[in-house]
Order: C-alpha cells, then structure tokens, then sequence
C-alpha cells in the first residue's frame, strides 16, 4: 500500500512541471529583480575569505529558493539572508544567485560555442526556440532556463559524501559539505548546468584506472557542459573589478577539478593547459 502512496506522490511533480508553460527569459529576469540587481549589473560571483561581495537578502534568497524548489526541511533550514557559504543550504542559493547575476554572454555566442557538445547545443537550442530567446538575449537566462526546465527540486542528502552532486527524477541531492565545498558561487552554478544536463546528456562512464563510476569518456559529456558554463562566465569577468583575478584563480581550480573527470581530455578546449587564463586579465 505504502509503495502505491509512493508513486502518487512521485506523480504530483511530474504533474506540475507540465503546467510550467513555456520556459523563457521571464523566470530570469524576475529572480534579477527580486535579488536587486538592474539591467546590465553582473556583480562579482566570488567570495573572499569565505564571504560573499555583497549579502544575498532574505527576499532574494527566498525567491531563488523557490525558483529551485528547494526542499527546506531537508536542509534543515529556513528563509533568510545569505553571505557565504560553507552549509549546504547557502551554497545551493549562492549557485542560484551566480547563476543569474553573472555575465554568460549572450544567447547566439553560447549556441555557437565550438567547445560545446552536440546534443548540448541542440537541447540548448530547443529551449531557446521554445522559450523565445533571440541571439543576443543573456545566455545566463538561457542556462537558468535549463536549470528551471529540468530540476523540479533540490534536496540536501546526509548520506551523500564527497563533492559530487546527484541528480535524479527531476531531483538534485546536494552532499555533505566539506572543505571543498567553500566554493565560489560561481562553481555551484555550474553544479546546476551539470545536474539539469543529466536530463539530456550521456551517462558518466568509469574513470580510467579507477573504480569511480562518475567520470565521462570525453569533453562532449556532461563534465564539457560545466566547464563550458565556467568559462563563458570566465570569459565576460570585468578587468576592472578588483575580485576578478581571485575569481579566475578560483576558477581554474575547479576547471582542473573537472578536466580530472574526463577520461581523454582532448586540446583545444576548456581542459587546456592555460585556456582559462587566457580570458582572465594579467595579475
Ligand atoms: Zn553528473
């Protein structure tokens, strides 16, 4: 009997995500109002010292959360301002939070991507038919649309360890938080783009000369998307800003984070040795 109950209740999201109606840049554009931030302002997404460059406000937060469906009680938490990370619940909301206050670039430069895989770019480019976007709309409402389109919830995991999110019928686990964890908020957007790609992309395969089942044969898995989304924020960072040279370090920590999970990482691309300092300025 109990299992039956199961199933309903399975059912009940499923239900809802059909009456979303057509994702477009709409969801985007309200989350950047709710979190006070103007047309054309793309603050820095990193954090120094631990803390966040500006506090994420209760209303923010609570609306990204929403956004997200972020399950509460499994985190334990509840509405509030955020200012840093180091718990699972603000990292969740920090990734949300880079992932539309950042500068991506636009719509037709992240279709175009030649680092891009196939069946990325295609899903990509249904959304973007589907929801709307026109080339030189913000690519960052694109990949929040991805996100939105396909992570029905997001849930804390206890019993999940390591640095690896999960991703599953519509659901993203979120691990137990470690040192690894005080990450920028920059690279759990991309966490985001990761999991919401496991909807389309292929399966992780096993790592070479390993037993870790969650590595991918090439750059043209979901490991490629990811990094794609870290270097297109990359790319866009402000020379000007004085966070910016601590946000490529940040960055190129968790590109080679990545390209570790790539079985055969070819050059040129994302996992080449000093591609992602390439975009940033000279300390
Ligand atoms: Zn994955």
């Amino acid at each position: 009997m109990r299992g039956g109950d199961v199933v309903w209740l399975l059912g009940i999201p499923a239900a809802l995500v059909g009456c979303r109606g057509p994702t477009d840049a709409t969801a985007w554009r309200r989350a950047r109002a709710a979190c006070g931030l103007d047309e054309g302002d793309h603050p820095s997404t990193t954090l120094r010292d631990g803390r966040l460059p500006t506090t994420l406000s209760e209303g923010c937060a609570t609306w990204l959360a929403e956004d997200l469906g972020v399950d509460w009680e499994s985190f334990g938490g509840s509405p509030g301002p955020v200012t840093g990370g180091g718990d699972p619940l603000s990292l969740t909301l920090m990734g949300a939070w880079a992932l539309v206050a950042a500068d991506y670039g636009t719509v037709g430069a992240l279709l175009a991507d030649p680092d891009g895989a196939a069946w990325g770019q295609e899903a990509l480019a249904e959304l973007a038919t589907r929801g709307g976007f026109r080339d030189p709309d913000a690519a960052g409402a694109l990949l929040y649309a991805h996100v939105l389109d396909h992570v029905d919830r997001v849930a804390y995991d206890p019993g999940l360890e390591g640095v690896g999110a999960r991703f599953q019928g519509g659901t993203v686990y979120i691990p137990t938080t470690g040192d690894p964890w005080d990450a920028p908020p920059a690279w759990m957007a991309s966490v985001l783009v990761h999991e919401a790609s496991h909807h389309h992309g292929p399966a992780h395969v096993r790592c070479s000369g390993g037993v870790d089942p969650d590595c991918d044969e090439d750059l043209h898995g979901i490991y490629g998307t990811q990094a794609q989304a870290i270097a297109a924020a990359v790319a866009r960072l402000d020379p000007a800003d004085p966070l910016t040279p601590i946000a490529c370090a940040q960055s190129q920590i968790y590109i080679d984070a990545i390209c570790r999970m790539v079985n055969h990482a070819s050059a040129p691309g994302p996992c080449d040795p000093g591609a992602l300092r390439a975009s940033c300025p000279a300390p």
